[in-house]
């Protein structure tokens, strides 16, 4: 069995209990175990933390010498931590990027349904990721899919109380394709799609320390619907301390749906070991639910 060759220049497969050569910064990707997993880095001990595909090694030092392993049944791999280039010169704006329509969507822009029954307006979620695709990964291993989908079946509790029509795009541990599930609403003429996911942040940063919540839409008239739903999530996790993003435009297949308000919710970084407790309680949850509810029902009835 011969490594790839690549792999020989900036990263090493150590094993177990083995001494690797001086690395200047380093970070570790690879199966790391449930909960944060402690290396000794220079004679310290260092955690790792998985953040989805990827573990994140936080506090190791440059000049650190030797990365010991020992005592970990886990494969790793140690390279470089990738470092952001300082910008030097006049900032580039980068090149827009044109993105094609969904090949089913038409462009007539819906209005969100504020002379209708609860009963005549069909609300799809869409809980993120599921199968293979886990999502994010929690320290102790819950991953992104089950969370979502634990979320979007509580949102579709609240809405379904209040008379609305909900549509699933899953209600099981299935993997869709991302663009099939804004197909879901069209499919259904729904008057809006929300996506739910739990975040995680950039292989550069601490996981243990970032933590938001955050609504995407891509469009003025998700904007519309994102902002009447991240009013009422932040208002409600404020009282926890958690701290709110605003509603970004972003170019995700799930909100580029022309006609319809469509918006992505990420609830919470699962990959912040608070953020993880939270993700788990069943009572902050049905809080989560009823705010996405809530403001979801503020833009249906037109505020
Ligand atoms: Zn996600």
């Amino acid at each position: 069995m011969t490594q790839p060759l690549l792999l020989a220049l900036t990263i090493a497969f150590p094993r177990p209990g083995q001494r690797l050569p001086y690395v200047e910064r380093c970070y570790m990707i690879g199966a790391v175990g449930p909960g944060p997993t402690n290396i000794t880095v220079g004679g310290r001990s260092a955690a790792v933390y998985r953040t989805g595909a990827w573990a994140t090694l936080v506090e190791v030092s440059p000049g650190t010498n030797v990365v010991d392993v020992a005592g970990s049944n886990h494969w790793f791999v140690i390279g470089p931590k990738p470092v952001r280039k300082p910008s030097s010169g006049p900032v580039k704006p980068a090149p827009e990027r044109v993105y094609g329509k969904l090949p089913y969507a038409d462009d007539a822009a819906r209005a969100a349904p504020t002379n209708r029954a609860p009963g005549e307006i069909t609300v799809v979620i869409d809980a993120g990721h599921g199968g293979r695709d886990t999502g994010a990964l929690s320290p102790h291993g819950i991953e992104e899919k089950d969370a979502n989908l634990r979320t979007a079946r509580a949102v579709r509790v609240e809405l379904e109380r209040r008379g609305y029509r909900v549509i699933m795009t899953r209600d099981d541990d299935r993997q869709i394709a991302l663009y099939d599930r804004p197909k879901v609403a069209h499919a259904n003429n729904a008057d809006a799609f929300i996506s739910i996911h739990h975040n995680a942040p950039p292989v550069d940063r601490d996981p243990r320390t970032v933590r938001y919540s955050v609504v995407y839409a891509w469009n003025e008239i998700g904007e519309n619907l994102g902002k009447a739903i991240n009013r009422r999530l932040a208002e409600t996790l404020k009282a926890e301390g958690l701290k709110n993003n605003g509603v970004p435009r972003a170019n995700y297949a799930v909100t580029r749906n022309p006609e319809i308000p469509s918006c992505l919710v990420e609830v919470d970084f699962i990959t912040s070991p608070e953020g993880e407790e939270a993700s788990w309680n069943p009572e902050r949850r049905r809080r989560v639910a009823a705010a996405i509810a809530d403001g979801f029902e503020d833009w249906a009835k037109g505020g």
